[in-house]
């Protein structure tokens, strides 16, 4: 072999350009690495995602006549990490050649960028993934600096033109916020699509993971969520799912020890089918809520399609284009059960406004972006994270879902988990490690700013100009959580009162002098500058409890 070439197991893009010629002079090499397997503690669905991914792809490149090594742990164990690997490989195949694609995470960019090998020529080239061509970034996300993610994201129609009229965007405006983020009713609740699962066969690599001693958290099959799931069916691979859905395929027929998570590119196209075809049409309008009352509350409306798009075998430009399409086609004859330009707008928003708009921060903020701490929170985060096992309704949900799935919709980690964190002062690092660890499309580049960023403030306002706090109130407003939970959501202080409600106050009167200025929160100062004082002194005194007794909440 003249050259060997590195694929990172979350660069499985099939269209990238390396595969549009055949040689045998190249090698491929695909390795599932103890480093890879460590950094964090992982959920196992996801470690076991990428494994099976890898292999997939492995066979699928050999099979369209590429030369491919795929390395299980078994076969790399001895190798301390990457660098060792790849000097090993070099040795035996003799390429005096050896490229990589850019890596997304700064840790891999640092490790790969530093690697040389006496007489072996190194090379990195793009990852032909995003829309956003990197050199870029630091043009467009000025180091430290708050960039609105609407003009950016104006900025990105317009380049590209989607959903664009001309000059002007599609339906006379930009944004749709205003008729989306609605409650689930009852009826709404019915109505739920049932979820796309597959059944990925992940025996091995589970067996290969006890063998190597990697750690994992969460659960390989729901487990948690059956069992908090009040009148709703058992499983979520019962019988009448499956014939709910006839014309579907690849879909999980057996409960046991199978990967619900797509792995391959075909998995990963039949799932943006479904999205567009079941999810799509009320997208946007249900993006914000939440329930606790439905086999499919976990997935609801969200298109699940985060780790096919993060690892690669989906491209973002694709998925945009196959939700406009079904617009489109909407528009015409009314097929694709009606998506309209609020549902279409408020996908696109996600994918070709936040989820680029992320990647520039943090690239151009790393690697400091992982040390910051603006509001010098310490606390440890507490043991239910691992476990589900809180009396907050809407916590044992969202963590409990997050162990069964690897998976929770963006409400949940922001308002939810992200808001708890944020009210109650965890270090942003536990966090950072729990988010990167638990989610299977968990990845540092998108995971960190949205974490430390976004729910956790702890940039200072890279990322948004106030913190998302919220009180019980949100949640109730956008959720069934608050029934029949422990805690009194109408309470804001006493020892039932809704510990959303006096840590929300508290939040507010600890960074008063940091937050006061801030002209959006001005009417939630007011407030809170005219509860009687003796009011106010309860549910500070409430929420310093509910600090102290964090670990029994
Ligand atoms: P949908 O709701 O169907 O949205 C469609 C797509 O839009 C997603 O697949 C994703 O590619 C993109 N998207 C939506 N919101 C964001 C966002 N804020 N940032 C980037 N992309 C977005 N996303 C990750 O991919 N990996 C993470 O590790 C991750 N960690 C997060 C941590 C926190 C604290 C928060 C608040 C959000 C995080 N997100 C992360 C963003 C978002 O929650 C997930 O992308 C989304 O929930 C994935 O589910 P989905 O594919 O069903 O998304
Ligand atoms: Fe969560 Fe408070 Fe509602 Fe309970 S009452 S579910 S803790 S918001």
């Amino acid at each position: 072999f003249h050259t060997l070439r590195l694929l990172l197991g979350d660069q499985l893009g099939s269209n990238h350009s390396w595969f549009s010629q055949h040689d045998d002079g190249v090698l491929y090499l695909i390795a599932e690495l103890k480093q890879e397997s460590r950094y964090v503690t992982h959920h196992v669905q996801k470690v076991c995602a990428f494994f099976a991914a890898m292999a997939d792809f492995a066979k699928s490149l050999t099979a369209s006549g590429h030369r491919v090594l795929h390395l299980t742990l078994d076969d790399t164990a001895e190798f301390a990490n990457l660098p060792a690997l790849l000097c090993h490989v070099l040795q035996i195949t003799g390429a005096r050649r050896f490229e990589y694609q850019r890596p997304d995470e700064y840790r891999l960019l640092l490790q790969l960028g530093t690697f040389a090998v006496p007489g072996v020529q190194v090379e990195m080239v793009d990852s032909e993934h995003f829309l956003l061509p990197f050199d870029e970034i630091s043009m467009l996300f000025p180091k430290g600096k708050h960039i609105l993610m609407e003009s950016f994201y104006r900025r990105m129609r317009k380049r590209f033109d989607i959903l664009m009229d001309g000059a002007r965007p599609m339906g006379g405006q930009w944004n749709f916020d205003g008729s989306n983020r609605n409650k689930l009713k009852a009826a709404d609740i019915k109505n739920l699509p049932e979820p796309l699962l597959f059944a990925n066969d992940i025996s091995e690599i589970v067996l290969r993971l006890q063998r190597h001693g990697i750690v994992t958290i969460g659960n390989l099959e729901p487990q948690a969520t059956q069992a908090i799931t009040k009148g709703c069916k058992a499983s979520y691979v019962s019988g009448d799912l499956f014939d709910a859905m006839p014309d579907l395929e690849h879909v999980s027929k057996t409960p046991m020890n199978n990967l619900l998570w797509p792995i391959n590119r075909e998995q990963s196209l039949a799932l943006l089918a479904h999205f567009c075809r079941h999810c799509l049409p009320l997208f946007g309008r249900f993006q914000d809520a939440m329930t606790a009352n439905h086999a499919s509350a976990w997935s609801l409306y969200h298109s699940r399609l985060s780790f096919s798009i993060n690892s690669k075998l989906l491209h973002p430009g694709e998925v945009i284009k196959a939700a406009i399409s079904a617009y489109e086609a909407s528009c015409i004859d009314g097929a694709n059960g009606d998506v309209d330009m609020a549902q279409v707008e408020g996908f696109v928003r996600q994918i070709l406004g936040w989820r680029e708009y992320v990647r520039g921060v943090y690239w151009a903020n790393m690697p400091d972006y992982g040390m910051l701490n603006a509001l010098g929170a310490e606390n440890r985060l507490p043991h239910y994270f691992w476990s589900g096992d809180t009396r907050m309704n809407c916590m044992r949900h969202a963590i409990g879902q997050s162990l069964d799935y690897a998976y929770a919709h963006h409400i949940q980690r922001l308002m939810i988990t992200g808001n708890f964190c944020l009210l109650t002062d965890i270090d942003p690092k536990q966090v950072d490690d729990w988010y990167l660890g638990i989610y299977v499309d968990a990845i540092e580049w998108v995971e960190m700013p949205n974490t430390r960023g976004m729910a956790l403030f702890a940039d200072g306002g890279i990322v948004g100009t106030k913190p998302y706090a919220a009180s019980g109130a949100y949640i109730n407003k956008m959720s069934d959580y608050c029934e029949g939970c422990h805690y009194d959501i109408k309470a804001k202080s006493g020892a039932l009162s809704c510990p959303f409600n006096s840590l929300y106050w508290r939040f507010i009167n600890k960074h008063a002098e940091r937050l006061g200025a801030n002209h959006r929160l001005g009417m939630i100062f007011s407030s809170w500058y005219k509860m009687p004082e003796s009011q106010r002194t309860a549910i500070l005194a409430t929420a310093e409890q509910y600090i102290v007794d964090l670990e029994r909440l």
